[in-house]
């Protein structure tokens, strides 16, 4: 893993980087602005090292139909099933409001009883 303070310390030394003032929301990156480069920013995504998990309001839609509310969660909701199923739009919809609502505050890596999802986030896209 390349820590967030590891990506600034290689860019520090030919490039200096301003905290953005724009508004960060549900971003996944947090961003600064390149002094000297108008128009130009420089994103990280240190969802380890900075975590921002308060914020995300992601789910992912896998292309075999499974919901996942974190790509660190081991919990997937089987929407291609419902379908196959003939389940109607607002079941398919419940399912997915109730996977979102099931978010943890975070990903809990940290966590000594944290055990990796059988597809990490590069087999579900990233
Ligand atoms: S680890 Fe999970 S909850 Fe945290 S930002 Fe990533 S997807 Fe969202």
């Amino acid at each position: 893993m390349v820590t967030a303070e590891e990506i600034l310390a290689q860019l520090s030394p030919e490039f200096t980087l301003l905290p953005d003032p724009t508004h960060r929301g549900a971003a996944p990156a947090e961003t600064w602005l390149v002094d000297g480069y108008p128009g130009t920013k420089v994103g990280i995504i240190a969802s380890v090292t900075r975590p921002f998990c308060g914020d995300c309001d992601r789910t992912r839609l896998t292309a075999d139909g499974q919901v996942r509310n974190c790509l660190f969660g081991r919990d997937e909701s089987d929407l291609r099933a419902a379908l196959r199923d003939g389940r109607d739009d607002g079941e398919i919809a419940g399912m997915w409001r109730r996977a979102m609502f099931g978010k943890l505050p975070g990903h809990a890596i940290d966590d000594p009883s944290f055990l990796q999802p059988s597809r990490p986030m590069s087999a579900i896209g990233g």
